[in-house]
C-alpha cells in the first residue's frame, strides 16, 4: 500500500516535472486482461500449439507459413476490440492531455494508450493498427484485415497479390531507428520518467531509463518483479493500478491546464 507520504511525494514530482515521459511494457497491458504473449511474466507458457512465440513471429517464419502467424493472431492481436483500455492508459492520456506529459512510450501491440486518448504514442514495437503489401507497399488498416484473420483467411493485397504483414515488429526485424532516436532523446531530455509495467530485460526497454538516469534525470518504477534499475529509482511500486487510481484521483480535481495559472511550468 502506497503511503500518503509517498502519495504526495509522487504527485509532487509529477506536477514538478518540466519534462515528463512514460514508457511502457507488458504489464500496464495485462492490467487490462491482455496475456503477456512473450511468457515474460512467467504465468503463460512461451508456447503456442508446440510452436514458440518467437518462431512464429520471426519474418523467417512468416514469410514461409503466414497462415501460422495468422491464427495465432486471431487470440493475440485481432481482438483489440475485446479489451478496455485500464486505469495506467487513463492516466497517462489525461496527464498528457493537461499538458503534464510529454510523450508515452510503449513496447505493447495492443493500441491501447490511443483508444484512451493519448496522443502520438511511441509505439517501439509497431502496431497492427497499419498494415502493408510486401510486395507492392499498398497499406491496409485494421478495421480491412481483422474480419479477414478472424474468418481464418490469410489476408492477400487486391492490388497485386502479395501477402499483407501487420506493422509490428516481428523478433528477426529491426525497430524503427528514427522512433528510437526520438525515445532516447526524450529520455534524455526527461527530468522525470515513468516506468511501468516493464521488467527491463529485453532492449530496448532495458536501456531506455539508462538515458534519463546518465542526463541526471530521475525515474520513478512501477512494476510487480524486481528490475535492475530498482536500486537507481527516486520511488518504487508494485501496484499500477494502485499508483493509477490515485493520479486519476488527483486529476479529476486539477482542471485542464488553460495557461493563466501560476504553475512552475
Ligand atoms: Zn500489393
Amino acid at each position: 500500500m502506497m503511503t500518503s507520504q509517498q502519495k504526495a511525494e509522487l504527485w509532487a514530482r509529477i506536477t514538478r516535472a518540466k519534462h515528463l515521459t512514460a514508457f511502457t511494457g507488458a504489464g500496464v497491458s495485462t492490467l487490462s486482461g491482455i496475456r503477456d504473449f512473450r511468457g515474460s511474466t512467467g504465468v503463460y507458457s512461451s508456447k503456442w500449439h508446440g510452436h514458440e512465440v518467437e518462431e512464429i513471429l520471426s519474418l523467417e517464419c512468416f514469410l514461409a507459413h503466414p497462415e501460422l502467424f495468422y491464427e495465432w493472431a486471431k487470440e493475440f492481436v485481432y481482438c483489440l476490440e475485446k479489451y478496455q483500455p485500464s486505469a495506467v492508459h487513463r492516466g497517462l492520456a489525461q496527464l498528457q492531455q493537461r499538458g503534464m506529459l510529454v510523450r508515452t512510450y510503449t513496447q505493447n501491440i495492443d493500441c491501447l494508450h490511443t483508444a484512451a486518448g493519448s496522443r502520438n504514442v511511441g509505439e517501439l514495437h509497431g502496431s497492427p493498427a497499419h498494415h502493408h503489401c510486401l510486395r507492392c507497399g499498398k497499406e491496409f488498416p485494421y478495421s480491412a484485415i481483422s474480419p479477414l484473420v478472424l474468418a481464418d483467411k490469410v489476408p492477400y493485397c487486391p492490388s497485386c497479390g502479395g501477402l499483407v504483414k501487420p506493422d509490428i515488429v516481428f523478433y528477426s526485424e529491426n525497430l524503427n531507428e528514427a522512433l528510437l532516436e526520438e525515445a532516447y532523446s526524450d529520455m534524455e531530455r526527461s527530468d522525470l520518467l515513468l516506468v511501468l509495467g516493464s521488467s527491463l530485460t529485453v532492449q530496448p526497454a532495458a536501456s531506455l531509463p539508462l538515458y534519463t538516469l546518465r542526463a541526471g534525470g530521475d525515474i520513478v518504477l512501477v512494476n510487480q518483479q524486481e528490475t535492475y534499475l530498482d536500486g537507481q529509482a527516486k520511488m518504487r511500486f508494485d501496484d499500477l493500478e494502485e499508483v493509477f487510481c490515485f493520479l486519476l484521483e488527483q486529476l479529476s480535481e486539477s482542471p485542464v491546464k488553460d495557461g493563466g495559472d501560476s504553475s512552475v511550468r
